[in-house]
C-alpha cells in the first residue's frame, strides 16, 4: 500500500483496516475463498422506467399524467434532462431548494454511485456529496484508486434537498426517481453502487436490510448493482466502515470480472 493511500486511510480513521485484500493475502477473508455469489435478484425498474437509451419514448395513448411524464423523461437526452431537473416542480421540495442537484461526473463512467438526497452543502453548491459524507466518499474512492469525475458519476435518488435533511418521502421518490433512472440509461455504467436504504429501495424495489443484501451482485435493468451503507451512516458507525470497504473492493472485482 502506498504511503499516500496509508495517509488517506489514516485520515479517514480507517487504517489499518481498509486494505484491498488482494494486495494483502494475510487478510484474505473466508468470504473470498468461498465461491463468489452471483445471485441475481430480478431487476426492478420500479417506476416503469427502463434503461433504454432510445432517443424518444412515445407517450402511450390515454396515459395518465404520471405515466406520460415518466415516458417523456425516458425519452430525454442529457441536455433535456439537465433542463428538466432544475425546472421540476413535481413535488413540494422545489419550494425549499436553493437549487437542484443534478449529479456530477463522467457521463460515460463505468462506476455510478447513487446516494439519497442533497443535504445543506449540496443544496448550496449544486453538487452531490460535498459535505462531510462527501469527504468520506472521496477518500473511499481515492483508496480504491478512483476519483469523482474520472470514470465515476455520482447522483442521488432525490435531486432536491428534503427540509432539515429528513428522509425522502415515498411521493418524492416516485416523482424524482425517473430522473435518476434516465441518468442510468444514458450513462450505461458497468456497475451501480447503491449507497444506503433509499438508493437500494428505489433500484431494487426491496425493503430488505442493507446488511442482508451486501456481498452479492444484484441487477438493475441488467446492470450489476452492489449494495453498501450510506457514507453519512458510516460517519456515525465506525465498525461499518470496514464492511463498506469490503463492498467497494467487491464492486471493483465485479467490474474487473466484466460481469454483464
Ligand atoms: N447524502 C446524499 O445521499 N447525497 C448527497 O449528495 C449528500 C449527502
Amino acid at each position: 500500500m502506498s504511503r499516500r493511500r496509508n495517509a488517506i486511510l489514516a485520515e479517514m480513521g480507517l487504517a489499518p483496516i481498509w486494505r484491498e485484500r488482494g494486495r494483502n493475502p494475510a487478510l484474505q477473508s473466508a468470504r473470498e475463498s468461498a465461491p463468489q455469489s452471483t445471485e441475481r435478484l430480478p431487476s426492478a425498474p420500479r417506476l416503469g422506467v427502463h434503461s433504454s437509451s432510445a432517443p424518444t419514448s412515445p407517450v402511450p395513448e390515454g396515459a395518465t399524467p404520471a405515466v406520460a411524464r415518466e415516458a417523456r423523461i425516458r425519452g430525454m437526452d442529457w441536455r433535456e434532462l439537465k433542463q428538466a431537473v432544475p425546472a421540476c416542480t413535481a413535488c413540494a421540495l422545489h419550494k425549499g431548494r436553493t437549487q437542484s442537484v443534478f449529479g456530477v461526473g463522467d457521463e460515460n463512467a463505468d462506476w455510478l454511485l447513487v446516494g439519497e438526497a442533497p443535504g445543506a452543502e449540496e443544496d448550496r453548491l449544486g453538487e452531490p456529496f460535498v459535505g462531510q459524507a462527501g469527504k468520506l466518499l472521496d477518500n473511499m474512492l481515492a483508496a480504491l484508486g478512483l476519483m469523482r469525475g474520472k470514470n465515476v458519476y455520482i447522483a442521488n435518488v432525490l435531486k432536491c434537498r428534503p427540509p432539515a435533511n429528513r428522509n425522502p418521502a415515498p411521493e418524492e421518490v416516485a416523482q424524482c426517481a425517473p430522473h435518476l433512472l434516465r441518468q442510468i440509461a444514458l450513462i450505461k455504467p458497468k456497475l451501480i453502487l447503491a449507497m444506503g436504504r433509499f438508493a437500494v429501495q428505489t433500484l431494487l424495489n426491496t425493503e430488505a436490510s442493507i446488511s442482508s443484501l451486501r456481498g452479492r451482485v444484484h441487477r438493475y435493468a441488467g446492470v450489476p448493482l452492489v449494495v453498501t451503507y450510506h457514507p453519512a451512516y458510516l460517519l456515525r458507525s465506525l465498525p461499518e466502515k470496514a464492511k463498506a470497504w469490503e463492498d467497494l473492493v467487491f464492486a471493483k472485482k465485479t467490474i474487473a470480472r466484466g460481469d454483464r
